[in-house]
């Protein structure tokens, strides 16, 4: 099910979010963290709160936590109030699985231990029935009896993740939880973690500055900056309608082209791009994915199409980056750098001559 379906079905039965935070801003002394951030999760819906170091994602997530006191905004949980004006739940009374960077498991408890630990006020016999089932989930019941020091990063992280969900909680909070994981491993763990997450029905805001991470993992996005939320979306509305270049570059390097809108549109050495609704005369930036700029060997049939000569080529994996120099015939003396971004080994020469075709569906402009 869709993330705006499940929305969309929880509103139906008139089903609370899981988590709903509304105007949420917090200080540390003169510095602004969060500046009036308003987000939900629905019940089974996992949420990224996406941005660069130090926009404020990890306070947002501390104060959902309890871990920050509220400074202003509201928070609640299945709809009901745990922090706003005179309200306060601690930590421990809300119901929310905690899962950081650094796992913070106990160095002096076992696997089992570690696990059971938050299922206070269970008898002795179903925290351990209990701390065994999850393990089982998370592939590492093998290792109960194991002391942390004795488990790799990643089994370290399943586990973690083995003791925040062992309480059956409504909402599951994740920081930066795959980044002390080599490249191979965190792929492998975030597709477990996010099957886990998904069969628990636990509601999930995970922070992250990885767009690819976020796009993995979330039915929601929301991308932060100066403690704002500048973008609210699904990954494909984010990524193919961005509200602005900061949004757009976040999901990957762009091409950015400076320009001036002239009878609605742009000229630039890649062609003429439409405005798009900007005022005569306003400062724009276009913006191109590498990935949306194709490139054809040039024949002499071309000679009013964008072209250009390649600087280098590079083959990254599933990829090649070409590097070009481009100047369009209507403006000779504009050159522009640009890359392409095409799929498999495609490596021409340098100063081999080029047409490009640009994707309209890959190219934004927006005003400065
Ligand atoms: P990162 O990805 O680097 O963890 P972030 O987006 O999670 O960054 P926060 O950790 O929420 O950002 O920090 C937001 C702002 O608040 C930053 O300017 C940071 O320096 C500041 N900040 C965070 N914690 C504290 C603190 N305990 N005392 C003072 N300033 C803080």
């Amino acid at each position: 099910m869709t993330a705006t379906a499940l929305k969309a079905d929880a509103l139906k039965a008139d089903v609370p979010a899981a988590l709903h935070m509304e105007g949420i801003r917090h200080r540390y002394g003169r510095v602004s963290a969060v500046d009036g951030v308003s987000v939900s999760v629905a019940p089974g819906e996992v949420v990224c709160l996406l941005g660069p170091s130090g926009c404020g994602k990890t306070t947002v997530l501390r104060i959902a936590a309890g871990l920050e006191p509220l400074q202003e905004g509201v928070i609640r949980l299945s709809g009901v109030t745990v922090a706003g004006v005179g309200v306060e739940v601690p930590p421990e009374r809300r119901g929310v699985g905690l899962v950081f960077q650094d796992y913070a498991l106990f160095p002096h408890l076992d696997v089992l231990e570690n696990v059971g630990f938050g299922l206070s006020g269970w008898t002795a016999a179903d925290r351990r029935s209990r701390a065994e089932e999850v393990l089982r989930q998370v592939g590492m019941i093998d290792y109960a009896r194991s002391f942390p020091h004795e488990l790799s990063g990643g089994q370290q992280q399943r586990v973690a993740l083995a003791r925040a969900l062992a309480p059956r909680p409504r909402v599951v909070l994740l920081d930066e939880p795959y980044s002390g994981l080599d490249a191979r491993l965190r792929d492998r763990v975030r597709d477990e973690v996010l099957h886990i997450l998904k069969a628990s029905g636990s509601a999930c805001l995970m922070v992250t500055h990885d767009s690819e991470e976020a796009m993995f993992m979330a039915d929601r996005i929301a991308v932060m900056r100066d403690g704002r939320i500048v973008q609210e979306g699904t990954p494909v509305e984010l990524y193919c309608e961005p509200v602005d270049a900061f949004v757009a570059s976040f999901f990957g390097e762009v091409n950015r082209i400076d320009g001036v809108v002239r009878s609605g549109s742009i000229e630039t050495p890649i062609g003429i791009v439409p405005a798009r609704g900007l005022p005569e005369g306003t400062a724009a930036t276009v913006v191109v994915r590498p990935e949306g700029v194709k490139i054809q060997p040039w024949a002499p049939v071309y000679s009013d199409d964008p072209g250009g000569v390649v600087e280098q080529a590079r083959l990254l994996g599933r990829t090649s980056l070409v590097h070009m120099t481009i100047t369009a015939p209507a403006q000779p003396d504009r050159s522009i750098h640009l890359h392409a971004r095409v799929p498999g080994v495609y490596l021409p020469k340098p100063g081999a001559r080029v047409r490009i075709q640009v994707d309209p569906t890959q190219t934004f402009v927006f005003g400065d």
